[in-house]
């Protein structure tokens, strides 16, 4: 149902926080795609020039402006999308203001072609710097289309303030690119100085995806969704091992409006825990549905800041929502844990009541049991698989245990076919694996190397250049930070290649140009069987491919040295994928075998 475009009441106008003043080409580009989406578009093409300086055009199929108000809608305070202060309170459109037509045609020429669907003939206008030169009948087929021409040709001074094409077109772009992602059943198409950028036709969300970032990003993608009475939401977050350094990929609408809200920032960040590490920021999708009256989009000039009726409900929704996506993601028995736990009503629409708050909580102690209350096993084969957490109740347990299997002072230990160590201990024999005791004296490094400690690099007197498959070289590019922390000296050096400079003292001489690329063949094999984060990943990886193997002959002190940081890790018995790293043989035991009882 058209509504009559009028020119809003002084006194209404009073009460709007005025419009957003047209800086760059950018706004110009903003505006006019709103409109299209307003008049119910669901075909809208962007043209642009010289980065929108000299030429934007928006085409659309949408309702088109009726013969007779298109020079009201030109006018200041012209809008068909408000009434009365009543309507201020419930927008479901993205423009009231009725200033954006008013603003961009003061600035610039502009030539406009519209027919409302109703009407027979067409309706062109062109206006320069406010003044109507042209108004004629044509005939025109559907929708409405917008030329915006010489921005601020009239006010050179302001040209001034355009920045390089470059960085003007890059405005233009995340403009077009987040109406696009936010809009999948609407077809895009952007065409920048004749190149065509993006010819999107009608979507899913997810083909939009593929469509902006490729086929293969929605691999790094968690999908969530959760709907309440008065709040939905629903998207798409990063997999915590593929966030990036920049701040860039976080997309947050609001009733399919762009905006930017520190509350929900943090709640989606708050639900990834600790799972990033600090400074990198992980891909964010968020679609947030709530009753346009809990809104207040009067707020700010660039209706990019929204403030909430109650922040602290939605932070504690997206939390909650974030949480367990993750934490399926990480775990995918945890959902049937939950279900078997709390019952189906998880996510029921008991949101909006006490116990919707009870969900937030819920929510929280499904994350803690992700991670199972270690306790020593008595069956090392049921280990496997199962992440271990370090308590501090485990540790002093295994503090006991630690005590007791000191070898004993004086007594000789034997490396048997280069593979395990024999020894004496108090209550019996040892046997130690010594490629898995390695690996997890390395793991436990490598985490601390992670948290605090700086690692010890040593240089490589060559560098060594190492060339990979892509898709290796774009994994490794995002494992990189890790592997700095390890002690690893790598940086980029040209297309799909690394230079390493150093490696962790760690590394086994003879191993420098091999290492990285084992350590990423097991990290995407980590990947495949187990869900794991990227730091936990790595660090298996890490220890795994740099310790000592079968077959390496070790003298008596490498022996010992061994046995001693085996025993100063904090979990000696098992190894980080939980295979035992040592075998032990109670004197006891020895003396049943021998019938000695
Ligand atoms: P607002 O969007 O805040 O109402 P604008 O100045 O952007 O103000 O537009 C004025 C009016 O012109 C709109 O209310 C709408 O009725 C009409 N209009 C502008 N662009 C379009 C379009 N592409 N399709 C249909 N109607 C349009
Ligand atoms: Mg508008």
């Amino acid at each position: 149902m058209h509504k009559v475009i009028r020119i809003l009441p002084e006194s209404l106008v009073l009460k709007i926080a005025a419009g957003e003043v047209i800086q760059r080409p950018d706004a110009v580009v903003k505006e006019l795609i709103e409109n299209s989406l307003d008049g119910g578009a669901t075909k809208i093409s962007i043209i642009i020039k010289q980065a929108g300086k000299e030429f934007i055009q928006v085409n659309d199929n949408g309702s088109g402006i009726p013969k007779n108000e298109v020079l009201t809608a030109f006018a200041s305070h012209a809008t068909s999308k408000i009434e009365n202060l009543e309507d201020l309170t419930k927008i479901t459109t993205f423009g009231f203001r009725g200033e954006a037509l008013a603003s961009i045609a003061s600035v610039s020429q502009v030539e406009i072609k519209t027919k409302y669907s109703a009407d027979e003939i067409g309706t062109k206008l062109i206006i320069n710097g406010g003044e109507v030169l042209e108004e004629s009948k044509i005939s025109f087929s559907e929708g409405t289309s917008i030329t915006v021409k010489n921005l601020f040709y009239n006010t050179p001074a302001r040209r001034e303030f355009f920045k390089s094409n470059s960085t003007e077109f890059k405005h233009i772009y995340d403009v077009v690119e987040r109406f696009a992602l936010s809009n999948p059943k609407v077809a895009f198409q952007f065409i920048s100085d004749d190149e065509e950028l993006m010819n999107f036709s009608l979507n899913t969300q997810t083909e939009r995806i593929a469509n902006l970032f490729g086929e293969n990003f929605l691999e790094t993608l968690i999908p969530f969704k959760e709907e309440t009475e008065i709040l939905s939401i629903n998207g798409f977050i990063g997999k915590p091992e593929f966030s990036k350094k920049t701040k860039s990929t976080q997309y947050l609408f609001l009733n399919n409006r762009f905006i930017i809200n520190r509350a929900i920032n943090h709640a989606v960040f708050a639900g990834y825990e600790n799972l990033v590490i600090k400074g990198n920021f992980p891909f964010v999708l968020l679609h947030l549905q709530i009753n346009p009256s809990k809104v207040d989009v009067n707020v700010h000039p660039s209706k990019l800041e929204v403030k909430f009726v109650d922040e602290s409900l939605v932070y504690k929704f997206v939390l909650t929502v974030v949480r367990k996506a993750i934490a399926q993601h990480l775990n995918p028995v945890i959902l049937e844990q939950t279900k078997i736990l709390y019952g189906n009503n998880f996510s029921d629409n008991s949101f909006q009541n006490s116990k919707g708050i009870d969900s937030a909580k819920i929510a929280e102690s499904i994350i803690v049991s992700t991670i199972p209350n270690f306790q020593f096993p008595k069956n090392f084969e049921s280990l496997n698989n199962i992440p271990i957490d370090v308590t501090q109740n485990n540790i002093n347990q295994f503090e006991h245990e630690k005590k007791k299997d000191k070898i004993e002072e004086g007594m000789s230990i034997w490396q048997i076919h280069n593979k395990y160590i024999l020894a004496q201990i108090k209550t019996g024999i040892m046997i130690i694996d010594q490629h898995v005791a390695h690996e997890r004296i390395l793991y436990e490094k490598a985490l601390q190397n992670f948290e605090n400690q700086l690692p010890t690099t040593q240089q490589l007197l060559f560098t060594q250049l190492l060339h990979l498959a892509p898709n290796d070289y774009q994994l490794l590019n995002e494992l990189l930070p890790f592997l700095l922390q390890l002690g690893f000296e790598i940086k980029e050096f040209g297309k799909n290649t690394f230079a390493i400079d150093g490696v962790p003292t760690d590394v086994k001489p003879g191993k420098e140009s091999t290492i990285i690329q084992e350590i990423l063949t097991e990290y995407k094999q980590n990947q495949n069987q187990i869900k794991l984060n990227a730091r936990d990943n790595i660090a298996k990886s890490f220890a795994c491919k740099s310790a000592i193997k079968a077959g390496d002959s070790l003298t008596e002190n490498e022996m010992r040295v061994l046995i001693d940081q085996l025993f100063a890790t904090k979990i000696p018995y098992v190894c980080p994928h939980g295979r035992p790293v040592m075998i032990k043989i109670s004197i006891q035991e020895l003396d049943k075998r021998f019938f000695r009882t």
